[in-house]
């Protein structure tokens, strides 16, 4: 059976057997801050297990894109290993939601396995929870499995609870003995050992109890099933394969790796791993990037950034030493596309930004490997086997240099790493990034703390203004009773008109008043959905708790915000329709000034771009488009195709903000109510923020009206200025006048003009048959000294010129000598003893030298010694 069969059989037998089939939800979770990545098929019904939502079925089939990296659940370390884990891979589950349990859980599952898929009866193995008799019984009474084929297994394994408290219960799981020598060979080895030989396909969770704060358990009402089977390992099993990473799922992949690196696989047990780990990350690396993740240095983008960097390290293994990885997106595609369209929409972006990552990385490891050379020779220098974990430390700290790349590279040269101290220095940064975290959101979190109880309902939607009661009031954090003239401090509602800070759009400002005071809110800041907090100074009287006070957002402010979000989201859908769609948001802020939008694009929006931006932008201002929003099901919005940040919590039930039939977005911000509203959108300007991020700033309504009108102001001061309606052929004018006036000046001041070297010469010396000239043009520095010697000299024929020109309290002197007396005197001897004679300096080369001196009014009376000076100056 192919993966696909197999995939569609699975679904297929529990469809007929009245399951919903719901489509996988993405690998980044909707609505779980607490989760890096969606890691089993149960995560997406979490609030129904728990009964907080209800849906309009209780049992349901899924095929989910799960993530194990980062986080709790992480088998990153294990992949290329072991022949059963994966970062990415898909889990096939059936669900009940207080339907059927145990029983049918179970008669479902083993008639699956052997009834369809013929898998043989005596090789599977089950494992229960030590205390569960029920599960044994069933196993054993209704499938007939003997006593030794049923393993009981302590909590550890078989007990299973979403969190410390709620919906937990005992599982069990189905496994199959793939033959001893898949075994590790030990002689405790059997069901539950780790080694590939009793390979763990299904897990069945039988959710049945309900585990409260002191930890106590009582019966849930109705209990649950929930069960994962991974397909990669159901996919090895009936394909025959010993690894997943034979199946016909990674088969095309490790194909092409091997074609790119031009390595049979199959032919070394290390490069055969290195292309197993570069598989199974380039299957991960393509679906987080088509989710619209993007590689950074926290969180979840740091995930994949590690995967990326891993993914490297083992092409460099298999001697690949330039990014060519993203070549390997166009293999997952083909393995993948059919199943996963959203993989192939994003192909072209995902291998840009692929490509870029692997550069840095080659840029980074070049850089860090040499340093690292040079430390491991200073080890074995000093005769040790062990690199300071410090030293490594720093090399991750500077060059982002991955540990598990240090220790290969350390193990090639026999030596180990002192891990322990690597890991105090990264203990402590952390401990260092924690305190400057805690400071700045410290007053957040303690009034976090302090008003759990209350929940603020936001109404600023549909209202500027209203009344509300006090819940809260706080100074520094901490609670307080009243609030008085002067004080800063921070207040809860029951009830706000006050958009709280969240989404990139910024937190209104405005005034409350009671019967005994006025307060001013400087900001509104919203720690989680259920709380707003006003930032505010108490202007006039005093506040206390239980007061009613009236609410005024100051409206000019926020409807200017409004229009600056409204644009965004025609600003997003603009640049999709003009640069493609592998354009995303990926951060954005409005208030009430601008709105700023960052998004992925790998080059420079060319000015074309931007005007066609900026016209499909006005066009729909023009258009007057209305701006609707709807409250639905996350799963309704993804379907309508509203688009939805990666980045954003969203809770089950979204707000969608559509823009006429143009644009449809999750969002939770403010809006104009149709787009004639926004007025005019200008962009303002384009650049880049990070490699393949770019930011465009632009301007609405009256910042717009604003910056035009003093665009204007400024054009008519310059058209005032220059007395003309067309200011830039005036200054075309001006700037040619400007450059033939300055050769006008210096031809003027070097006396190409003629007069002046005319007079010069006609008063040249005689002295025994050469001419002398000697001139004292004041203004000129050396530069134009010389160029108006030159002159001279091109004019006189034969003879000496001496020059000279005091200009900024020094005096520059030069001598030229004709080519014909150049082997009679020496310029240089001339200007040497004129300038000594004047209290300076000077020389040079026999035809041509120069001088000067700071004693100025010794000028003259050195020149008159001018004869002297050349008769000295006389060669041989
Ligand atoms: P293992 O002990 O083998 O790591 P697990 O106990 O972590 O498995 P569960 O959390 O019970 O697995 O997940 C349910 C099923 O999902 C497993 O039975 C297995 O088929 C599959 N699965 C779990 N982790 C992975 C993984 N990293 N790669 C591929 N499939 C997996
Ligand atoms: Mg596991």
């Amino acid at each position: 059976m192919t993966s696909a069969e197999i995939r569609a059989a699975f679904l297929d037998y529990f469809k007929s057997r009245d399951h919903t089939l719901v489509q996988s939800s993405p690998l980044i979770p909707w609505n779980d801050p607490t989760l890096i990545f969606v890691n089993a098929g149960m995560v997406q019904f979490k609030k129904t297990f728990l009964g907080e939502e209800k849906r309009n079925y209780s049992r349901a089939v899924s095929c989910q894109k799960c993530m194990r990296a980062g986080g709790k659940q992480s088998d990153l370390e294990n992949v290329g290993h072991t022949s059963r884990h994966h970062t990415f891979f898909e889990m096939l589950g059936n669900f009940s939601f207080g339907d059927y349990f145990k029983k049918d859980a179970i008669l479902f599952g083993w008639d699956l396995l052997t009834g369809c898929f013929k898998l043989p009866k005596d090789k599977l193995y089950v494992s229960v929870y030590e205390q569960d008799d029920e599960a044994a019984e069933l196993w054993s009474n209704l499938v007939g499995l003997s006593d030794e084929k049923i393993v009981r297994l302590g909590a550890k394994d078989n007990f299973w609870q979403m969190g410390d408290t709620g919906p937990c219960g005992p599982c069990s799981e189905i496994i199959i003995d793939q033959g001893s020598h898949l075994g590790c060979g030990k002689p405790d080895c059997a069901v539950g050992c780790d080694c590939d030989r009793f390979l763990e396909l299904w897990n069945l969770v039988f959710m049945q109890y309900n585990r409260n704060e002191n930890g106590d358990l009582t019966p849930l009402p109705k209990p649950s099933i929930d069960t994962g089977m991974g397909l990669e390992r159901i996919s090895a099993v009936l394909q025959g394969k010993i690894t997943n990473f034979d199946t016909d799922l990674f088969e095309p992949i490790i194909k092409d790796i091997s074609s790119l690196a031009n390595i049979q696989y199959g032919s070394s047990h290390d490069q055969d791993t290195s292309m197993r780990v570069i598989a199974d990350h380039m299957r991960a690396t393509v679906f987080m990037l088509s989710e619209g993740l993007v590689p950074s240095n926290e969180g979840r983008g740091y995930v994949l950034r590690r995967i990326i960097r891993r993914a490297a390290r083992h092409a460099k293994l298999l001697n690949m030493h330039d990014a060519s990885l993203y070549r390997l997106t166009d293999s997952v595609n083909r393995a993948m596309g059919s199943i996963y369209p959203e993989i192939v929409g994003e192909r072209s972006r995902t291998e840009k930004l692929l490509k870029i990552e692997e550069e840095n990385f080659y840029r980074t490891i070049d850089a860090g490997m040499n340093r690292l050379d040079e430390i491991i020779a200073k080890v074995k220098r000093d005769g040790s086997h062990v690199i300071p974990g410090e030293e490594i430390f720093r090399l991750y700290d500077t060059f982002g240099f991955p540990l598990d790349f240090a220790k290969d590279i350390a193990m090639d040269a026999g030596l180990k790493i002192d891990e322990d101290a690597f890991q105090k220095e990264m203990d402590l940064q952390r401990k260092r990034s924690k305190v400057l975290d805690v400071h700045s959101a410290k007053h957040l979190h303690k009034a976090d703390s302090i008003t759990l109880s209350v929940k603020t309902d936001f109404i600023g939607y549909d209202t500027f203004k209203s009344g509300a009661t006090v819940m809260e009031l706080l100074m520094e954090g901490n609670s307080v009773e009243t609030l008085n003239k002067g004080d800063e401090g921070e207040i809860v509602l029951d009830s706000t008109p006050f958009y709280g800070e969240s989404g990139g759009q910024a937190g209104d400002t405005g005034i409350i008043t009671s019967e005994h005071s006025l307060i001013r809110v400087a900001d509104t800041k919203k720690p989680n959905p259920d709380l707003f907090i006003h930032r505010v100074k108490v202007e006039k009287g005093s506040l206390r708790k239980g007061d009613k006070v009236f609410c005024s957002v100051d409206e000019i402010s926020r409807k200017a915000t409004m229009r600056n979000h409204t644009a965004t989201h025609l600003l997003h859908k603009a640049l999709r329709m003009t640069l493609g769609d592998h354009v995303k948001q990926s951060g954005s802020v409005v208030d009430p000034e601008r709105l700023r939008f960052d998004f992925t694009h790998f080059q420079a929006v060319q000015d074309d771009e931007i005007k066609g931006i900026e016209d499909i932008i006005n066009e729909k201002i023009l258009e007057d488009l209305p701006v609707r929003t709807d409250i639905m099901n996350i799963e309704e919005a993804t379907r309508s195709g509203a688009v939805a940040l990666f980045d954003e919590k969203y809770g089950e039930t979204v707000r969608v903000v559509s823009v006429g039939d143009f644009s449809k977005e999750l969002c939770g911000g403010t809006h104009c109510k149709a787009t004639g509203e926004i007025g005019i959108c200008m962009v303002l300007s384009e650049g880049s923020v990070a490699s393949g991020i770019r930011r465009i700033e632009a301007l609405t309504g009256r910042n717009a009206l604003e910056y035009l009108r003093s665009k204007k102001q400024e054009l008519n001061e310059i058209k005032g200025l220059l007395k003309t309606e067309s200011p830039a052929e005036k200054i075309e004018k001006l700037i040619q006048d400007t450059k033939s006036l300055e050769k006008e000046i210096q031809k003027l001041k070097t006396g190409s003009s003629g007069d002046m070297i005319s007079d010069a010469l006609k008063h040249a010396q005689d002295l025994d048959g050469v001419k002398i000239v000697n001139i004292r043009q004041d203004g000129l520095n050396p530069n134009e000294l010389r160029l108006l010697a030159d002159n001279v000299r091109d004019r006189l024929k034969s003879g000496i010129i001496v020059l000279s020109s005091v200009i900024d309290s020094q005096a520059a002197i030069v001598c030229m000598i004709t080519q014909d007396l150049a082997n009679k005197y020496s310029a240089g001897e001339i200007v040497k003893n004129i300038s000594k004679l004047a209290g300076g300096k000077g020389g040079g080369k026999p035809d041509m030298a120069q001088g000067g001196t700071k004693e100025i009014e010794k000028l003259d009376a050195a020149l008159e010694s001018l004869h002297e000076i050349v008769k000295k100056a006389t060669l041989n």
